[in-house]
């Protein structure tokens, strides 16, 4: 962080892969957050990283984000004026009503997600834009990196090097090997519920639906090489098709190994990726949330985790009336992430926007009011902070 102008305390919820990260990044700058209340659901792992913090204070604390008025009270014992949720998106909707309840600013990295249905959409949340409006209060939604990086990174194209956008693609590549045969670098539930879904994307006013994984493309990605990507649905466009004027088209691509599709297709066979409840031994399970217990906890990835992740978005458009092709993006060494934090390069590139996202409001560089997505805010500020906090970006002219 440039300036060493010192925050009042936050509210950090979640102490998993990506929650651990944020605390361990904002350790080593203890001018930004020199006291953090970390809340998750098994305190123990509050507890542990509150040990490992050397250079700021931790105040660890037992909390159900399900339940709201379980928020509010730690929300009014934190005395805290920003809750960072970085818990899963089945909580996204309790931790903002508790929110609005004590008038203090909210941000996270994905949108809500109903238990029982896999919908990847913000209508839950903008239906709250009022009540954050009437309150005075900010809801930064999707400060992670895609979405996040990535919505900021279309409206830096948008503010600095088009005079219109016309395609957008959002290129997400992890070309790293953590060395198991599958295992997912975030949640294991979220992401399988993401990436088997039907794929969706915008052109021409429409939205079109494809099967999963139907469609896939070879992009080439810097400082990793030719990768197959696949065409997904993630919730950035929903946002991005509203705030980027004149957007024609937009779609999201990821890769993913052979070998990784054809364990998730196994699974899907077996019906073990499935979030609907089945009967085992007289208990309902739901078969996502056991296999969720039998794979790697991803923020124990990142030991031996080698190679790059590649993200960015795919810009063309017109300037000056010329029309050009741009491609911005970060690279990020699971090794490096590793090295500094002892996290995987997933975690990192999650957790470090949050952090800047969470300073800038905390500083007041960035502010509001009602739930608002990161493209809405200035680009500048962050853009200007990413290189300095580890998240170095470049422009690719095509
Ligand atoms: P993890 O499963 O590793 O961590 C989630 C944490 O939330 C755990 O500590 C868990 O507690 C805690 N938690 C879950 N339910 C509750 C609850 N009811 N009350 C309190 N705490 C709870 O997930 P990740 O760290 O991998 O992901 C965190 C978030 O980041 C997710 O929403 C994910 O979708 C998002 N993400 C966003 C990305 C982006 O680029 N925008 C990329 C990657 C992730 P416990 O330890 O007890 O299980």
């Amino acid at each position: 962080m440039k300036k060493n102008q010192t925050c009042s305390p936050i509210l950090v919820i979640g102490a998993g892969a990506v929650g651990s990260t944020f605390i361990k990044k904002a350790n080593l700058l203890p001018s930004i957050f020199p006291s953090i209340h970390l809340a998750s659901r098994s305190v123990d792992k509050c507890i542990a990283l509150s040990k490992q913090c050397t250079s700021i204070h931790i105040v660890p604390h037992q909390l159900d984000a399900d339940n709201s008025n379980d928020v509010l009270r730690i929300i009014e014992k934190s005395k805290a004026s920003l809750v960072v949720n970085l818990a899963l998106p089945y909580q996204d909707l309790t931790i903002m009503d508790a929110c609005i309840r004590a008038k203090v600013n909210y941000l996270d990295t994905a949108n809500y997600e109903p238990k029982d249905e896999a919908k990847f959409c913000y209508e839950w949340q903008w239906d709250l834009h009022q009540s954050f409006v009437k309150n005075n209060i900010l809801a930064l939604l999707g400060c992670g990196f895609d979405p996040g990086v990535t919505n900021i990174f279309c409206k830096y194209a948008e503010k600095h090097l088009f005079d219109v956008i016309d395609t957008i693609d959002i290129l997400d590549c992890n070309g790293g090997d953590h060395g198991h045969p599958f295992a997912t670098n975030f949640n294991p539930e979220i992401n399988i519920r993401e990436i088997t879904q039907n794929g969706k994307y915008y052109s021409n006013n429409k939205w079109t639906e494809t099967k999963p994984m139907e469609i896939s493309q070879v992009f080439d990605f810097p400082e990793i090489g030719k990768r197959n990507a696949y065409l997904m649905y993630h919730e950035e466009l929903q946002s991005l098709v509203k705030n980027i004027n004149g957007l024609k088209e937009i779609r999201f691509w990821m890769t993913f190994s052979d070998e990784y599709l054809n364990h998730l297709k196994v699974l899907q066979n077996v019906g073990l990726t499935s979030i609907k409840p089945i009967s085992f031994k007289g208990k309902s399970i739901v078969p996502l949330e056991f296999l969720k217990t039998c794979l790697p906890d991803p923020s124990s990835l990142s030991e031996n985790y080698s190679g790059k992740t590649c993200i960015g978005c795919l810009i063309s458009g017109t300037k000056n009336g010329i029309k050009k092709k741009v491609f911005i993006y970060n690279t990020c060494s699971h090794e490096e992430s590793h090295k500094e934090l002892s996290s995987q390069a997933v975690s990192y590139t999650t957790a470090i926007p949050a952090l800047i996202g969470s300073a800038l409001i905390a500083r007041g560089v960035w502010s509001g009011t009602g739930t608002l997505n990161v493209e809405e805010m200035d680009p500048d500020p962050f853009m200007e902070e990413l290189p300095i906090m580890g998240l170095p970006w470049k422009i690719k002219n095509y």
